[in-house]
């Protein structure tokens, strides 16, 4: 077993939903089982793997029938949207992943851990928050539920007002031990879904959920380097990362250092909110001791692992 790598591969929403006309569950689960079979064939070629993915838009579903619903039934908080979405995206995972394993005789266990995610208090996120979530609504409303619940609300770039709450930096794995006994006793595990349920700590030791999203890549990032993972790999929807993205003189990269990313990230080559968090995570996991970083998309992954495609990140 000691012979074997760990990687963590952090997959994007295009492992769930392809685009508007496919977000049905069916939908979701043929796309994820797409994706896990591009990760099983990793497995048989030797990995252990721990599997986190995002839920932006699974939150979005489960917050939009919590408000049509509420004359009718209690309202779902965001910490138990984490919660419902972790459960239900690792269900899809670990039954594709078992299908799969049948398929190619590959004998392997699947587990998923709901895992929180201990944020500071003091985070300065959370005095101006910046993540948009749930629906639209018109202005009268978004003032009625600001001053109601307290939320926090902005224009959206025209398309209407939105709630908005904090994304605070990941500082500790709750469930970190339990992720890697797992993933050491050969289990493969599905883990800090949509970055982690978001907790703070109280001076009696006691945590308890937050209205706060946290960035997927950077709670991925502080996993693979808190289990001493070998790769960090993010799966989304590009083969390679650019410079100069979707411009007439872009540049696909087959690699770059830690200083190059570092670089590339201060001429503004990665869009923030999309690309620029991915980068920043691997920029944390090499800064912590990580090994090597690969960035990719889920069809490309075997081919990725093989120094075909995708961009690798080393120290
Ligand atoms: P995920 O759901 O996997 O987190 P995101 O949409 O947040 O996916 O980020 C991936 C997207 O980042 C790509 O699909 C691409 O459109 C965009 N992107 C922005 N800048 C770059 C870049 N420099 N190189 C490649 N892709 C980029
Ligand atoms: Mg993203």
């Amino acid at each position: 077993m000691a012979d074997k790598k760990v990687a963590v591969i952090a997959v994007g929403g295009n492992s769930l939903i392809k685009d508007k006309d496919h977000q049905a569950i069916p939908d979701q689960y043929a796309a994820a089982a797409e994706s896990m079979a591009h990760i099983a064939g990793m497995i048989e070629n030797g990995w252990d793997v721990v599997v986190t993915h995002g839920n932006g838009p699974q939150v979005g579903f489960i917050l939009r029938r919590s408000e049509l619903s509420k004359n009718e039934l209690h309202e779902v908080p965001l910490d138990y949207c984490g919660a419902d979405t972790q459960g239900a995206i690792g269900y899809m995972f670990q039954q594709s992943l078992i299908n799969e394993f049948a398929r190619r005789g590959i004998n392997k266990q699947v587990a998923t851990v709901v895992t929180q995610v201990e944020v500071d208090r003091n985070d300065p996120a959370f005095e101006t928050p910046t993540k948009p979530i749930g629906s639209f609504m018109e202005q009268s409303i978004a003032n009625q539920r600001a001053e109601a619940e307290g939320w926090v609300v902005v224009e959206d770039a025209g398309r209407g007002w939105r709630r908005v709450v904090a994304s605070p930096l990941p500082v500790r794995i709750v469930q970190r031990d339990a992720i890697e006994l797992l993933i050491r006793e050969g289990f493969v595990v599905v883990g800090v879904g949509g970055g982690g349920i978001p907790v703070v700590q109280d001076e009696a030791g006691n945590l308890s959920g937050v209205e706060a999203v946290i960035d997927k890549d950077f709670a991925s990032a502080l996993l693979a380097s808190q289990i001493s993972a070998d790769l960090f790999l993010i799966s989304t929807a590009v083969p390679q990362i650019a410079l100069n993205y979707n411009q007439p003189d872009q540049q696909w990269l087959d690699g770059m250092t830690l200083a190059e990313a570092k670089a590339y990230m201060e001429q503004g080559h990665f869009a923030k909110g999309s690309m620029e968090p991915k980068v920043q995570a691997i920029i944390n996991y090499l800064e912590a001791g990580g090994k090597e970083a690969l960035v990719t998309n889920p069809d490309n992954i075997e081919r990725a692992l093989a120094g075909e495609t995708g961009t690798r990140i080393v120290p």
